[in-house]
């Protein structure tokens, strides 16, 4: 039987109720077990001779009771003292019985594993885990290190490690454990088989050389635990392959030239493109012209001008008669996307559709209607551009904004929209903020990737300030002196993203409170909860200078340019993530002045924040900032939580693991090449039968 396939209710003592606590540790199957690794080990396998035990480290010692007393400090508790040849330690328990006091006799023999602790008597171990040892028999130590395992309420860690060792000795007898990893593969990295890996992980055998590799298991860095994450992180690569190859075996749509509308279109803008922008432009028509479907990332910093090139990519779709749909993760975003779209292409005769949740009735009718009969040429919405019920003419082209908040289910999910019998889209996602290489290469292994390496010119860098609440005066007087210098500036408040009401409540009462501070100055609001019309009346207002401070929830985080505003206040910036600082700070720096972002913190701020802030402060670079943040919030935090489907790894951790993706992508070439036999066997395993991504 095959250790995924072997429910754990074959275990001896695992009935309903605790096979439902092991369900909440997503511990389904036998083969599950075998891969709940331990978070740490516990050292019993040698005695710690009282005289040189270390307070602060855990310690198995073993010594003869001199004497069990109860005392009554500040919490009443029983105190055993027992020595060895070396010293004397004091076993201490606040929770003890009668019984269990007279069981500790003066001259009996324990052995005892616990905390070393500095107490009031000396050494002290709190509560530890004792038995008795018989004076004449040596009784013998553990042959291995004892794992200790993450474990959920209701499920003791003895019982966890019980089963588990069911586990691992039904794996010797009658479960194999199948390496797909192939021999040569194995030997040219050094790496054991699965199932020696496994087994060593969970029963490090005592010895010295289990002793230096401490540190190591300690880190995740010991090589059994690289090899399980190395084939984890292998499984989760040819998951994606297999699925740009499938897809690239489908036909699309060749997009040929003739040009006409990028020529109009590119004719009336006030500026020309970067040379960044016009390479990754080239390269996305090149994918076009072919008849296998783009797949392509599109990454560049905040400002670099993702835009355009979409929209680029969008026209060459209607020029050859086919629609192009742009999907943003947020209604605001999507929203400017629309306003951009309109604005560029209704000039040039075409028709842009729109679509969101919020859209209902008639006009909802209206625009299913254009998309189904052709008459939208470029659709912009949400992701109710992928629900039932919408459907295409003939969607040639796919563009994401996805600000990292799709997943790469949504992403197959709308692939499939388009796709006729013998059609799939062109697909192109583009990221809001750059997204640190190591997660490019797992999250978006299955697309090729172009980054927008340059900003147009005339930006300025952004100096950024962290600077304390208490110091609120002196940021009002700083925005008073810019603004009679003719600048503009935002005043940006924050909360808790969730709760949207409270924000726009925050933002209205800090409009106030700043129009009595600064009664010369013209300010306005803008936050998620006014009408489109009333935003954009302001943000025009804004535009053309009318007004001079804009007080404003972090809606403005998209889409806004005010060359003219060289000054940005965030409120609480340590309630964002690292990238949505970043975008927001974005919005200055965009002319000719010398710009300013004051990073407005309530303090006092804990270690973490303070870091974080710094990386603001010295940095303008977001592939370095999203660098560290992956860093310091690890890749869940990163990319969103929409990921976690995609970045539930069981055992390795992007974090910790980074350095491996190189050495991943090189073996998946080989194993797609050489070893298409272990592909298969490989993404079951670690993906499971129905594979996270869906089917294509
Ligand atoms: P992002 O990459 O952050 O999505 P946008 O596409 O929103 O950036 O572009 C940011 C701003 O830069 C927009 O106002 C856009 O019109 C402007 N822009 C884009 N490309 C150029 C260029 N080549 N020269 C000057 N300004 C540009
Ligand atoms: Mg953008």
């Amino acid at each position: 039987m095959l250790p995924e396939q072997t429910p754990l209710t074959e275990l001896k003592g695992v009935g309903p109720s605790v096979a439902a606590r092991l369900e909440a540790l997503q511990l389904h199957s036998i083969q599950d077990l075998l891969f709940h690794l331990p978070l740490r080990y516990q050292d019993r396998t040698r005695l710690c001779p009282i005289g040189s035990c270390r307070i602060g480290t855990e310690a198995l010692v073993q010594g003869e009771v001199l004497a069990a007393e109860v005392t009554f400090g500040r919490r009443r508790s029983m105190l055993c003292r027992i020595k060895d040849q070396t010293g004397i330690i004091s076993l201490r328990f606040f929770h003890f019985s009668a019984a269990q006091k007279n069981a500790l006799k003066p001259g009996t023999k324990v052995r005892c594993y616990g905390e070393v602790r500095g107490g009031k008597t000396g050494l002290e171990l709190y509560h530890p885990e004792y038995q008795f040892i018989n004076h004449n028999d040596t009784e013998t130590l553990p042959a291995y290190l004892t794992p200790v395992y993450p474990t959920t309420e209701g499920l003791q860690q003895t019982r966890l490690r019980a089963l588990i060792g069911q586990a691992l000795d039904k794996l010797n007898v009658t479960l194999g454990l199948r390496d797909w990893i192939p021999a040569s593969i194995r030997e040219t990295l050094g790496f054991t088989t699965l199932a020696d890996a496994v087994v060593f992980l969970h029963r490090p055998p005592a010895g010295e050389e289990i002793y230096s590799s401490l540190q190591a298991l300690a880190l995740g860095q010991h090589s059994s635990q690289r090899r399980l994450a190395f084939e984890e992180l292998l499984s989760h690569r040819l998951c994606l392959r297999q699925l740009r190859d499938q897809a690239v075996q489908l036909n699309a749509p060749a997009l040929i030239k003739p040009e006409q509308l990028r020529q109009q279109f590119k004719a009336q803008l006030p500026f020309a493109l970067t040379n960044a922008q016009q390479r990754v432009a080239n390269e996305i028509d090149a994918d076009l012209q072919l008849g296998t479907p783009m797949l392509r990332l599109l990454q560049g910093d905040v400002g670099s001008g993702k835009t355009i090139v979409a929209a680029l990519a969008a026209l060459q779709a209607v020029e050859n008669g086919l629609q192009a749909a742009v999907m943003a993760p947020t209604e605001l975003l999507a929203e400017q996307h629309y306003l951009n779209f309109s604005n560029w292409l209704e000039p040039l005769g075409l028709t842009v559709g729109w679509l969101s949740g919020k859209l209902k009735g008639k006009k909802r009718e209206a625009q299913l209607q254009s998309f189904r009969d052709g008459s939208a040429q470029v659709i912009v919405g949400t992701h109710a551009l992928f629900q039932d019920g919408v459907e295409f003419a003939n969607l040639g082209l796919i563009i994401i904004d996805e600000q990292h908040r799709f997943g790469v289910h949504q992403r197959l999910a709308l692939r499939e929209k388009g796709a006729s019998a013998s059609h799939i889209p062109h697909q192109l996602v583009m990221t809001a903020t750059p997204i640190p290489r190591t997660l490019a290469m797992s999250a978006y292994a299955d697309l090729d990737c172009s980054v927008i390496d340059e900003l147009p010119p005339g930006r300025t860098a952004v100096g950024t300030l962290v600077i304390s609440n208490n110091r609120r005066d002196d940021v009002i007087e700083r925005i008073h002196n810019a603004c009679a210098n003719g600048s503009q500036a935002y005043w940006v408040c924050t909360l808790i993203e969730e709760s949207e009401a409270l924000q726009c409540q925050a933002a209205e009462v800090t409009a106030q409170a700043l129009s009595k501070q600064l009664p010369d100055l013209a300010i306005g609001l803008v936050h998620g909860r006014m009408k489109a019309t009333e935003k954009s009346a302001v943000m025009d207002a804004f535009k053309r200078g009318e007004l001079q401070l804009l007080v404003a929830t972090t809606v403005i985080e998209v889409g806004v340019d005010v060359p003219n505003a060289s000054l940005m206040v965030i409120e609480n910036p340590e309630r964002l993530g690292l990238a949505q600082l970043h975008q927001l700070r974005g919005r200055v720096g965009r002319g000719a002045k010398a710009s300013h972002c004051v990073l407005l913190y309530q303090g006092p701020l804990s270690k973490l924040a303070q870091e974080r802030l710094g990386i603001m402060r010295d940095s303008n670079d977001g592939f370095y900032i999203a660098e560290k943040d992956l860093a310091i919030r690890g890749p869940g935090q990163v990319l969103g939580t929409q990921q976690t489907g995609l970045m539930n790894f069981r055992i390795a951790d992007l974090s910790r693991d980074a350095g491996m993706l190189e050495l991943v992508k090189e073996q998946a070439d080989i194993i797609a090449r050489e070893h298409i036999d272990c592909i298969d066997p490989l993404i079951k395993r670690w993906l499971g039968t129905k594979s996270l991504y869906g089917n294509v």
